[in-house]
């Protein structure tokens, strides 16, 4: 069948999505830059055009929904507490390129859709376009193991809605908003007073009780590990977190209202201060008492993760707090620790894999659209020209809601490269974050060129990226 597709003029097919379900032949292929769904037989529900036997399909939302139903496979599912890699992919074209680094490395569970409504916004995408491309390229590479699409850093009962609609697996609750940064600075009068507001209808405690709860206990966490809370710690853990675990308990009510096939992660990552053991443990503790059921929680870390560039901090103090939220999170799960702005951070992979026992889940986004750039560099060096003077117009603005230190005035300066050079401004620290952080800016200008060109040249796109994820991925399974 493959050989006889393969023979059709003017189409090119992807030899792995051809695929036999119920007497029907599925497969995918382009004509000229365009994809397109080819299937004989059962052709019922699918839009498209009879050529001969074969109905080609657009790759639309219907046409989606329509093959998800026929091939199960095509739907995302729950991964468990099985050692995963979240795969962001902010234009669409990369999960072919994820699964061909998977196909090389050691098993791990991977989350190929995977954005948040901050990137929605900037890439002007839905979550259902998302989910489908991701699932196209599934389709695409013939991959038939387990995969997962993670609705990322929610913030309110809202946003969760269309992402069941649309068929996420995976839910990050962000609370951050919700997080008490200045309890840190805060006296001891000022805690008591914000600790008496905490939402207690929530809690169904008092603020004695919680007290009785807290303090003066001792904590064993077992491999070793125990903590003892005084009252200021419990006070400035509530103080901090208290508002925000009101925030995940309400988002979960009402998406357990809506569905019952997800699992949840909790993510306080981009806080201003790190958390603390003890906060871990107390987010932990009352969350599990309130039955929220979660697979996954990213703590802030000490230390920077910023993005697209490696860990920046104290390697051992990262490992020391390390250990102590891995027995946390053993005790009270288990459940994975999650490392959010995971992409290039190889010195630090090792540890966390070791310490959780694998555990472990790591989310990268940007830095496959900064391989994309990478070979537009290469292929195309006026378009990446173009990209680069925006990315360093647009800095100052697009930064604002990013963790990135890269100072404008230590950029390269571009025109000083040679054509050939032009792929090593990739290397630099300060131009992958900047470049990282305005591809928004770049998509709303320059989409349609930058598509173009990556699907002019998907082999090239697809290699880089499989190259670029066979380290992270070797890497982070390496420390079982
Ligand atoms: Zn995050």
């Amino acid at each position: 069948m493959i050989e006889r597709l393969k023979q059709i003029p003017g189409m090119t097919l992807y030899p792995r999505s051809v695929r036999r379900v119920e007497g029907s032949t599925f497969f995918l292929a382009r004509e000229v830059q365009k994809k397109f769904l080819g299937i004989m037989g059962n052709q019922k529900d699918f839009e498209g055009q009879m050529r001969g036997e074969i109905l080609m399909c657009p790759l639309t939302a219907n046409n989606a929904a329509v093959i998800r139903n026929r091939i199960p496979q095509l739907h995302p599912q729950p991964l468990g507490l099985s050692q995963s890699f979240g795969f962001g992919d902010r234009l669409g074209l990369a999960t072919p390129g994820h699964i061909l680094a998977l196909q090389k490395s050691r098993a791990i569970a991977p989350i190929f859709a995977q954005q948040s409504m901050r990137e929605n916004a900037r890439t002007g995408r839905t979550p259902q376009e998302v989910l489908d491309d991701a699932m196209w390229g599934v389709f695409q590479e013939g991959w038939r193991e387990p995969w997962g699409a993670d609705a990322d850093h929610l913030n309110h009962p809202d946003d969760i809605d269309h992402c069941v609609t649309a068929g996420y697996s995976f839910f990050t609750f962000d609370p951050g908003e919700f997080v008490d940064n200045t309890v840190e600075h805060d006296s001891l009068k000022t805690i008591q007073e914000k600790f008496r507001s905490l939402p207690w209808d929530i809690f169904k405690r008092s603020p004695r009780e919680m007290e009785e709860a807290y303090v003066g206990q001792t904590v064993n966490l077992g491999s070793g590990f125990s903590m003892t809370f005084d009252l200021q710690t419990l006070l400035r853990a509530g103080c901090k977190y208290g508002h925000a675990i009101g925030q995940v308990v309400r988002m979960y009510r009402h998406l357990t209202r809506l569905t019952k096939n997800f699992e949840l992660e909790i993510s306080v990552d981009e806080t201003e201060t790190p958390t603390t053991i003890e906060e871990h443990y107390f987010i932990a503790a009352e969350l599990k008492r309130l039955g929220v059921n979660w697979i996954s929680l990213a703590p802030r870390y000490a230390g920077r993760f910023e993005k697209g560039v490696e860990y920046i901090g104290d390697l051992n103090k990262f490992e020391d707090d390390l250990k102590f939220h891995a027995a946390i999170a053993r005790k009270i799960g288990p459940y994975k620790l999650s490392l959010h702005s995971g992409s290039d951070k190889f010195s630090i992979y090792p540890i966390f894999s070791n310490h959780t026992n694998g555990i472990a889940h790591l989310k990268t986004a940007g830095t496959s659209y900064l391989e994309a750039l990478r070979v537009i560099a290469k292929l195309n060096p006026g378009l990446f020209r173009a990209i680069y003077s925006l990315a360093i117009e647009r800095y100052p603005q697009d930064r604002s809601t990013y963790h990135v230190s890269a100072d404008l005035s230590h950029a390269p300066k571009i025109d000083q490269f040679k054509v050939d050079e032009l792929p090593r401004v990739l290397d630099d620290f300060h131009a992958r974050e900047i470049l990282h952080v305005t591809y928004g800016s770049a998509l709303a200008q320059l989409k349609d060129k930058i598509l173009a060109s990556l699907s002019e040249n998907e082999s090239d796109y697809l290699r880089v990226l499989q190259e670029h994820f066979v380290k992270h991925l070797q890497s982070f399974t390496q420390g079982e």
